[in-house]
């Protein structure tokens, strides 16, 4: 907070003195003080509306990104893997499930191609006996045996 303060206060002033700069030729111009105050704010308010139009831009481009992000993420949490029989010849494949898709898929031993039926179940909501930690490496070994 401190630090957005610092750079909101060093902004403006940056702002004022390319205003006072700028004005400066009205100054000599007239040798008018009104005419320079009057270039000077205009100058400002210029620059202002300019920097709020930049930061809209800018705004809008970070935010297209982030969905753009969150649509990735969401697209790749919704894959699975699952372990399933081929209906031809009983061979088991690793396959990528969509769960928002049709999903089909070529078996590696007889090259025909599956469609996949999902079916849900559901299960009671248990604490899991063996601390997480433990559960993980029991996995790991499993994921390594193949
Ligand atoms: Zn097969």
């Amino acid at each position: 907070m401190k630090g957005k303060i610092v750079v909101i206060i060093y902004a403006l002033i940056i702002v004022l003195i390319i205003s006072a700069i700028g004005a400066l030729p009205s100054l000599f111009w007239n040798a008018s003080f009104s005419n320079y105050l009057v270039t000077f704010f205009i100058l400002t308010a210029l620059q202002l509306f300019i920097g709020n139009l930049w930061n809209y831009f800018v705004d809008q481009k970070n935010k297209l990104q982030f969905e753009q992000v969150t649509v990735a993420n969401k697209l790749t949490d919704s894959i699975q893997y699952l372990k399933t029989i081929c209906a031809y010849c009983g061979t088991s494949n690793l396959v990528k499930i969509f769960i928002n898709e049709n999903n089909t898929y070529v078996c590696e031993a007889c090259k025909q191609k599956n469609s996949i039926q999902i079916q849900t179940s559901s299960a009671r909501i248990t604490k899991p006996i063996m601390p997480k930690a433990e559960l993980a490496e029991i996995f790991n070994k499993l994921d390594n045996k193949g």
